[in-house]
C-alpha cells in the first residue's frame, strides 16, 4: 500500500506515524510544500510548544472547542490529551502540566517535539519531500494522484492519501479541495486582541485582571477569565475566547462592536448592590479612592470612578442612590468600542476548512472521494488557546492515521456518489 501525506506539520507527522505503525509494510511519503516542515510546532507556545492540556475529561476537554466538538467528543475517546501525554512520554520527551493545565516540553523548547517526530520518522523510514506542494488531487478508479505545484515533479499515485495542509486564511486556497465536491466553510481568523483605539483605558495598560466577565453587546456570546489592558486595546485570555466563540459573528461585523465588560466578576447584580451597600454603611466617611470594591487594581478603581463621574474626593457616604447606580453600573457593564482586532503574540487558527459534513466522523476519510482522509486545522476545528488546537492535530491525526474504511452504511452513500 502506498500513503500519501500532504502537510508536513503537527497532524501530517502524526498521522503519518500512527499509519507506517498500523501498516508497517506500507510506504508512507509526507509531502511538505515548504523547506522547513514542523515550522508552526517550532514556533508554537512562544517556542516552549504547548503540546496539549492536562484537564481531566473528555467533557472538559470537549469545551475548549467552539467548532467541531460533535466530531471530537467521539474522537477523544479514541485519542484524548491523556494519549498524548503518554505518546510523548513513551518516546523519551518528558513533559510538564504547569498550574493552569497546560502541556510543555519538560526542556521548555519545541524542538524536543520536533527531534522526537524526526526519530520516528527515521526509525519507521518514513519518507519526506520537501518543497512539494501538492496543487491537485485526482481520482483514477480506486485510487489517487497527486498533482505538484511544480511541473518538475511528475504526478504520483497513492491506495490512500491524508491531507494535512493546516489553515488556510482564504477559502481560494481550498479550491482544489472543494473542487472534488468538498464543502468548505469560509475560513475567517480565530484568537486575536481587540483594539480600542483613542479610548482612556489603554493608558492603564499592564493592567491584569484576575476575573471579568466579557461579551458582545447584542449577542449572546461571553467568556470569563483573566484580561490584560494593553496599549492598544484589550487581551488576556477572556478576550482571546471571546474572539474564539465569536469569530465568525465578529468577521460579519467587520471587527466594529461593542464588547461589555463585568470588572467585579459578579452577574448578579443584587449581590453587587448588597455589596456596596456593605461599604457605604462601614466606610461612610472615608474616600472612594481609599476603598476598592472587590480589590480592583488601583489605576483602573480610578479610571472606573473617573468613568462614572464621580470625584475620588468623594465620600462613600455622599454617593446617593444616582452615583451609586452610575457605580454599579460601570463596574458590572461597562462598554467600550472595537474598532478592528491585532494578533496574539502572532498566534492564531483559522475558524472554517473542510466542512465537518464532507468527511466520515468515525474514520475521518472524506464522504466524496473514497481513500481520502483529513486531519488538523484544514478541517473545520478550532479551539481557544491551552494547548488544545494542537491535541486537535494529534487527535484528527491518529484517526486518519489509522486508515480506516467507513461504516458499512456510508460505504453505501459513497458507492453512490461514485
Ligand atoms: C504562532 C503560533 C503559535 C501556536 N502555539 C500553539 C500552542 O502552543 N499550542 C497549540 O495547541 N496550538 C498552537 N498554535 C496552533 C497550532 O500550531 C495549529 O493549530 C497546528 O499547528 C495545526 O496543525 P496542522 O498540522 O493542521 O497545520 P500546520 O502545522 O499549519 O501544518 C500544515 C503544513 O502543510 C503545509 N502545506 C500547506 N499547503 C500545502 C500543500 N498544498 N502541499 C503540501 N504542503 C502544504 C504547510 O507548509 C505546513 O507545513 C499556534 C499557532 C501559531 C500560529
Amino acid at each position: 500500500m502506498k500513503v500519501g501525506i500532504v502537510g508536513g506539520g503537527a497532524a501530517g507527522f502524526f498521522a503519518a506515524i500512527t499509519a507506517k505503525e498500523n501498516y508497517p509494510d506500507a510506504t508512507v511519503v509526507i509531502f511538505e510544500k515548504s523547506l522547513k516542515p514542523l515550522s508552526k510546532v517550532k514556533i508554537s507556545g512562544g517556542g516552549r510548544c504547548n503540546v496539549t492540556n492536562g484537564c481531566d475529561s473528555i467533557d472538559e476537554l470537549c469545551k475548549a472547542y467552539p467548532r467541531g466538538v460533535r466530531l471530537l467528543k467521539k474522537a477523544f475517546h479514541i485519542f484524548n490529551n491523556k494519549h498524548t501525554i503518554k505518546w510523548f512520554e513513551s518516546r523519551h520527551v518528558p513533559l510538564v502540566v504547569q498550574s493552569d493545565n497546560c502541556v510543555f516540553p519538560a526542556s521548555q523548547d519545541s524542538q524536543s517535539i520536533i527531534d522526537c517526530f524526526f526519530g520516528e520518522v527515521k526509525r519507521l523510514g518514513i519518507e519526506i519531500e520537501l518543497g512539494h506542494g501538492v496543487k491537485e488531487i485526482k481520482q483514477i478508479e480506486n485510487q489517487l494522484a497527486l498533482v505538484f505545484l511544480k511541473d518538475e515533479f511528475q504526478p504520483e499515485i497513492f491506495d490512500k492519501i491524508i491531507v494535512t495542509t493546516g489553515g488556510s486564511p482564504k477559502k481560494d486556497g481550498l479550491e482544489w479541495l472543494e473542487s472534488l465536491g468538498h464543502k468548505i466553510e469560509n475560513p475567517v481568523p480565530s484568537l486575536f486582541t481587540f483594539n480600542i483605539p483613542s479610548d482612556p483605558i489603554t493608558e492603564l495598560m499592564g493592567i491584569v485582571l484576575e476575573n471579568a466577565l466579557v461579551s458582545i453587546q447584542g449577542t449572546k456570546i461571553k467568556s470569563e477569565g483573566p484580561l490584560l489592558i494593553t496599549h492598544w486595546g484589550m487581551s488576556g485570555p477572556a478576550i482571546l475566547k471571546l474572539s474564539s466563540y465569536g469569530a465568525r459573528v465578529l468577521n460579519e461585523m467587520n471587527y466594529n462592536f461593542n464588547v461589555q465588560v463585568n470588572w467585579v466578576y459578579e452577574q448578579n447584580n443584587d449581590l453587587v448592590i448588597n455589596y456596596m451597600n456593605a461599604i457605604i454603611n462601614e466606610h461612610s466617611n472615608k474616600l472612594l479612592s481609599n476603598i476598592r470594591p472587590y480589590s480592583l487594581p488601583e489605576r483602573l478603581w480610578l479610571h472606573l470612578l473617573d468613568k462614572s463621574e464621580l470625584s475620588p474626593k468623594k465620600k462613600w457616604g455622599e454617593l446617593g442612590k444616582k452615583g451609586l447606580n452610575k457605580l454599579i453600573s460601570v463596574l458590572t457593564n461597562d462598554v467600550y468600542a472595537v474598532r478592528g482586532k491585532s494578533t496574539f503574540k502572532e498566534e492564531f487558527v483559522t475558524c472554517g476548512g473542510v466542512s465537518l459534513q464532507s468527511i466520515d466522523h468515525n474514520t475521518l476519510q472524506s464522504k466524496v472521494c473514497k481513500n481520502l482522509y483529513f486531519a488538523g486545522e484544514v478541517l473545520d476545528i478550532d479551539a481557544i488557546t491551552g494547548g488544545y488546537n494542537l491535541q486537535a492535530a494529534w487527535t484528527t491525526g491518529f484517526i486518519a492515521g489509522k486508515l480506516n474504511s467507513n461504516s458499512l452504511s456510508e460505504n453505501a452513500k459513497l458507492a453512490k456518489k461514485l
